[in-house]
């Protein structure tokens, strides 16, 4: 077993160099270039200053040059962080003051960005911007180097470092007070997932592995470590064809891609507009999903079109690393009310269902989902209060991260998810807490009420955002004011496509606003919207 995530590219990079590890639209690289152009990052980042344990923003597209930032990060034995591209820069400056990240390996068209941290966040030169684009951007600054630096430095002699804890990298998920929050993930957490992930679903070196989610998403960690302890190509999906399925679907076949892993916003997607013909993708072995529940029907679409592939549902929270429970759906359901379990525990997890009282709840009995094992983040970074309420003491003494997931065993011995007991919902794949939303309208001043709700969608992006407000003032803050306003502050997936204005938010016998209340009013008139879009597409 590796001792570091790395180690798995420097042996296959010794084995088979000239084998392909990754690729974007044609523009590879082999498993030599890799190890070398990551080793000369590392070298880089050492020779300006970085130390162990430092932890390093990546603000860049997913690219190749993204996974040799990754590499380079983990040999420097520093600790990256994933900054989306797409976010607003204030969120994107709260995370790096979060991190206490002094360097930014920047690249892809980001420079407005950097620029608007930089001077606009009050970092100046407190923060080092490395440029990364093999042609540097004529307005690129930063006081730290460029790509020719890297490619100048010797690959050699590179010092044995690592994070004190062996932290890999931070991922920063959406918090309930307002605020990002960063999950701890060690080296070791992700490669007890990938040994058992790799052996279990039988990924070797022939194996062409989509690269599907953002870096700022747990899911990329297993589609490029499960490809590189593989030996096999990682096959980043070009962000031209994400939400085209007909695009998509051509770039599956062209690439003739052996597994697909995604959220199930995606397979969702493909099935509504019909994008897949009967017996497409033939080299297709496995189509893999996790993040929220895929439905049934979108299912049966996908298993009868690839009547030669296998079909796996993967469960996990980003505080239990990537996944934690399987389940493979070994026959084409019939009926599309159907409901799909969750599964079993991966390799060395366990997942326990408890009552209220924190007993093992008894079977068939829905109850609080909790998850013990070898993927178990140690915690919330430096947020000693957040990581005491997530992860507990269970009753044999063992550490469980509480999900905030309901769930129950059914009588196949199979876990079954039943929802969320809190205000945290997934949007297209994103998680989202729904508190982080009412932070930021809650710091717009034309507002004297706001809240918002999530309706289940029939569509494919999962739920719905709704937001009811009160405004403080007339004329009544318009809705187009209220976008640009969040869009300040928060990514574009968490503005919610509904908004209406109220002189009142009903209240509960508590006096709080009644969120259920809200949450049936919207129900009605969503549906109302599904009905007359239906009825305007007939006619
Ligand atoms: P994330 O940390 O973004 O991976 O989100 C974790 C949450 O996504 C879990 O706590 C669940 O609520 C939900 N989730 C993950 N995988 C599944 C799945 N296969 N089915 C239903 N919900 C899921």
């Amino acid at each position: 077993m590796p001792q570091r995530l790395q180690d798995w590219v420097t042996a296959r990079a010794e084995l088979r160099p000239d084998a392909t590890a990754v690729a974007l639209n044609g523009n590879a690289l082999t498993y030599e270039e890799l190890d070398i152009l990551s080793t000369q990052l590392a070298r880089t980042l050492i020779e300006h200053g970085c130390r162990s344990g430092d932890r390093v923003g990546m603000l860049m597209p997913k690219i190749p040059l993204a996974i040799v930032a990754v590499l380079g990060i983990y040999k420097a034995g520093c600790v990256y962080v994933p900054l989306d591209p797409a976010s607003p820069p204030s969120r994107l400056a709260s995370i790096i003051r979060s991190a206490k990240a002094r360097w930014v390996l920047a690249a892809g068209g980001v420079t407005d960005t950097v620029h608007e941290l930089r001077d606009g966040h009050g970092f100046g030169d407190g923060l080092s911007i490395a440029w990364l684009d093999p042609v540097r951007p004529v307005d690129a600054d930063g006081g730290g180097f460029t790509y020719r630096d890297v490619v100048g430095c010797p690959a050699i002699g590179l010092p044995e470092r690592r994070a004190g804890d062996a932290t890999a990298h931070l991922l920063f998920t959406s918090g309930s007070t307002g605020v990002p929050k960063g999950v701890v993930i060690t080296h070791q957490n992700v490669i007890a997932f990938v040994e058992w992930a790799v052996r279990h679903f039988d990924i070797d070196s022939t194996d062409r592995v989509s690269g599907h989610s953002p870096l700022a998403f747990d899911l990329s960690v297993f589609d490029i470590f499960g490809a590189f302890a593989a030996g096999a190509e990682l096959q980043l999906v070009p962000p031209e064809c994400n939400l085209m399925p007909a695009r998509l679907s051509e770039w599956i076949e062209r690439t003739r891609l052996t597994q697909w892993f995604s959220v199930p916003t995606v397979l969702n997607y493909m099935a509504k507009f019909d994008a897949i013909e009967r017996g497409a993708f033939p080299e297709l072995r496995r189509v893999l999903w996790c993040g929220e529940v895929l439905p049934t029907p979108s299912l049966i679409y996908w298993m009868q079109r690839l009547p030669h592939a296998r079909f796996t549902n993967l469960y996990g929270p980003t505080e239990a690393t990537i996944a934690s429970s399987h389940h493979t759906v070994v026959e084409c359901p019939l009926d599309p009310t159907a409901e799909i379990p969750i599964g079993r525990p991966c390799g060395g997890e366990d997942l326990v269902v408890l009552d209220d009282d924190g007993r093992l709840a008894p079977r068939g009995t829905t109850g609080h989902l909790h998850i013990k094992g070898v993927g178990l983040s140690p915690g919330y970074w430096q947020s000693p209060e957040l990581t005491r309420k997530a992860f507990v003491t269970g009753a044999d003494g063992e550490r469980l991260y509480k999900t905030g997931d309901r769930a129950r065993v059914g009588p196949d011995g199979l876990l079954y998810f039943a929802g969320r007991e809190d205000m945290q919902v997934k949007s297209r794949g994103y998680r989202i807490e729904l508190g982080e939303i009412e932070a930021a309208l809650s710091a717009i001043r034309r507002l004297r009420e706001s809240a918002v709700v999530a309706v289940p969608s029939s569509g494919f992006e999962g739920a719905t955002l709704c937001c009811s407000f009160v405004p403080a003032d007339k004329p009544a803050i318009a809705t187009a004011e209220l976008r640009t306003e969040l869009g300040r502050w928060l990514p574009s997936y968490m503005i919610p496509s509904h908004f209406r204005a109220y002189a009142e938010l009903p209240k509960n016998a508590t006096g709080k606003i009644d969120r259920k209340a809200l949450r049936e009013a919207w129900t009605v008139e969503i549906e109302q919207e599904v009905v007359d879009a239906r009825k305007s597409a007939a006619s």
